[in-house]
């Protein structure tokens, strides 16, 4: 079966079939830096995350590209309100995007431009929008003239007669109506304003618009058309029409063959705003819950449906946690069975594997996927308490092995890991998330400590210690001689 998926642009769910095969150029919409980034952004970084995941799971190269919009009026407003300069309020948030991000094990894109940093791109494409008579310049500002685009609307179903007046959303804030030709039409490039940064254009010192970047970066990082436009629903209108406009216009070729588009969490539930009204930004929500806790409750719903917010879900979610986390920490103990392998065995439990692969390939159905990763982690939990208490598991230990293999793939899949923050940038960028230390070669280290301290080698001993802390990871020494681990 292949992967099937929920296009926005057909209404339908399509087989995904990239432009080039085996590679998948994949574009999402960041943050605007003035903020930290709150609940409902950072269920689009996980779940369009887990796409990526599952897309290099599945064999494609994935290139992951996610902007930031690091000029904007809301930006501007927060440099007046803190005392501070465009840069100063745009590299502060972005460096807790980070922060935030990679706490949620959200694996860092293969580029990042920024708006700031794209003005030649968005220029040119904005020249060339002129050159095709779809933009016009009306002192100092240029507009995007939508009724020479057939095809606008064609995204969010929306018809050109319907719009109103400010349709074309937050841009509008600054746009000067009686400058545009018709009220539907978009800035692209606005004038300066006193004492706001500005570039040199042909239209005048001016600043780009919001949706102008987006198309510009697409082309500049990924090319004219790429497989996978994504982002949250909101951004269909305008935001995501108003790109298809910009950049189709100049092309003639499609911007991208699938738009996807994650549902909202819900935050009007009464629960919600008495206990956890304070927690919409996720940094807020991640100084009281485990943040991959967050990430199983995100992916505890198909992410097109809406989630509703209340401390009940997140508690749930934060048990569903710790039933995952239980399985893992036997990990150690099985590693020291005789049999376990010692290098990491390749076969997996193709049934379990097989299931998973059916859920994800059904437009990413994670509800379903994450059953079967629960079935696993209940095995290893059962094998685990029957090897503490009867000292021995009931499995054989080869089949023991290819359940915990199968679990822990699965679950890096997921991007479910209690190892957050340790996966090396340079593993993540050449997509081989399996090349940390895994379970068995942290096993192997522990197996060679044990037998340097039976020759009482304690230097060697200590040597290995601090190596497997250096890679975030602890160990027990117990009194029956066995030492355990974990991470973190
Ligand atoms: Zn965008």
């Amino acid at each position: 079966m292949s992967l099937m998926l929920y296009n926005t642009l057909t209404r339908r769910k399509e087989p995904f079939e990239p432009i080039e095969p085996e590679k998948v150029r994949m574009y999402v919409c960041g943050i605007t830096a003035y903020n930290y980034f709150h609940v409902g952004n950072a269920r689009a970084f996980v779940v369009f995350d887990v796409v990526r995941r599952y897309l290099m799971w599945r064999g494609y190269a994935v290139r992951y590209v996610q902007n930031f919009t690091d000029i904007d009026d809301k930006i501007l407003k927060r440099a007046v309100a803190e005392g501070s300069t465009m840069q100063q309020i745009t590299e502060k948030y972005i460096a807790a995007y980070f922060e935030d991000a990679d706490r949620l094990n959200i694996l860092r894109a293969d580029a990042y431009p920024r708006a700031t940093h794209t003005i030649d791109g968005i220029q040119r494409l904005i020249h060339e929008l002129e050159q095709r008579h779809v933009a016009y310049a009306a002192d100092g500002d240029v507009y995007y003239a939508v009724h020479q685009f057939p095809e606008y609307g064609k995204l969010s179903g929306r018809k050109l007669e319907d719009m109103q007046a400010g349709a074309s959303g937050r841009v509008d804030v600054e746009d000067d109506a009686d400058k545009k030709k018709d009220p539907a039409d978009f800035a692209l490039w606005k004038a300066a304003k006193p004492g706001e940064p500005s570039w040199e254009s042909p239209w005048g010192k001016g600043r780009p618009g919001w949706h102008i970047e987006c198309s510009a970066m697409v082309r500049d990082e990924l090319g004219e058309s790429i497989d996978i436009h994504a982002g949250g629903m909101d951004l269909t209108f305008p935001h995501h029409e108003n790109e298809i406009a910009q950049s189709e216009a100049v092309t003639g070729k499609p911007l991208a063959r699938y738009w996807l588009h994650n549902g909202f969490i819900n935050m009007d539930g009464e629960k919600m705003s008495k206990s956890l009204g304070n927690f919409r930004l996720t940094r807020d929500l991640l100084a009281n819950y485990d943040p991959m806790a967050f990430r199983l409750f995100v992916l505890q719903a198909q992410y097109r449906k809406p989630i509703d917010f209340t401390a009940d879900a997140l508690d749930a979610a934060e048990n569903g946690w710790k039933t995952l986390k239980e399985a893992l920490q036997f990990g150690s103990q099985f590693a020291a069975l005789p049999g376990w392998s010692r290098t990491a065995p390749t076969d997996l439990d193709q049934e379990a594997v097989d299931r998973f692969n059916a859920a994800m390939d059904d437009d990413f159905n994670t509800p379903i996927a994450l059953s079967v990763v629960f079935e696993l982690a209940k095995t290893l939990i059962r094998e685990g308490n029957q090897l503490v208490h009867q000292g021995k598991p009931d499995l054989p230990v080869e089949q023991l092995q290819q359940q915990w293999q199968t679990f822990t793939r699965l679950l890096e899949v997921l991007g479910l890991d209690s190892l957050v923050g340790t996966i090396s940038q340079e593993t993540v960028l050449t997509g081989h998330l399996t090349d940390r230390l895994n379970d068995a070669q942290i096993e192997a280290l522990i197996q060679q400590r044990q037998e340097a301290r039976q020759s009482k080698n304690w230097a060697e001993s200590d040597r290995i210690r601090d190596e497997l802390k250096a890679q975030g990871i602890t160990l027990i020494d117990q009194k029956d001689g066995i030492t355990r681990w974990h991470r973190g």
